[in-house]
């Protein structure tokens, strides 16, 4: 944890105790202040006294960060109303660094159970998980591309051929019909 980073910052949200429950994803706007993470606000050598640190610039749009809740129990819940807080380390949301190769300080995220969520904080749906196919099912999949030409002629051929029968069968027709009206008007 002691790589060089940009600062940690606290940021406190409040949800909804059954997304707690369910362990939902959720999204909220990080504010562009934060509080610093090494004094709690208090104000230190991180943060230039100023107890909070800035995670963009004042033209950069806002932030939105994703993060799934742990799913915690009701017993474990009840702890975490009573006052144990359950924190979330973020990664890479925090502090930007000085030099643009280190990464952004952490974000650690206190995340209290309320009965509404904070205005800012929205549930949001899991994205479907892509189709699952299994080996297996991949495999047969391969085997009847392979075997389907040599197995199976095109479907159009048996019309194709009843069609040019038909075409036959009329041509002819319409020929005796030609020679029976020469006998009958007495040219044949
Ligand atoms: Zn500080």
């Amino acid at each position: 944890m002691d790589v060089p980073r940009g600062s940690d910052v606290i940021h406190r949200i409040h949800v909804a105790a059954e997304w707690l429950e369910e362990g939902a994803l959720i999204e909220f706007e990080l504010p562009r202040n934060l509080k610093c993470a090494a004094c709690e606000g208090g104000g230190c050598d991180a943060c230039g006294r100023s107890g909070a640190v800035s995670v963009r610039g004042r033209k950069e749009l806002a932030e939105l960060v994703q993060v799934t809740l742990p799913k915690r129990d009701e017993s474990s819940l009840e702890s975490t109303a009573s006052g144990r807080t359950l924190v979330i380390r973020i990664p890479e949301r925090g502090g930007i660094a000085d030099s643009p190769a280190l990464p952004r300080g952490l974000l650690l995220l206190s995340v209290v159970p309320a009965d509404a969520a904070d205005p800012e904080v929205r549930r949001i749906e899991r994205p479907a998980p892509p189709p699952v196919i299994t080996e297996e099912e991949a495999l047969a999949e391969q085997a009847a591309a392979d075997e389907a030409p040599a197995a199976a002629p095109p479907p159009s051929a048996p019309l194709a051929k009843s069609r040019a029968l038909l075409w036959v069968g009329v041509v002819l027709v319409l020929w005796l019909l030609f020679l029976a009206w020469l006998r009958l008007s007495g040219r044949g």
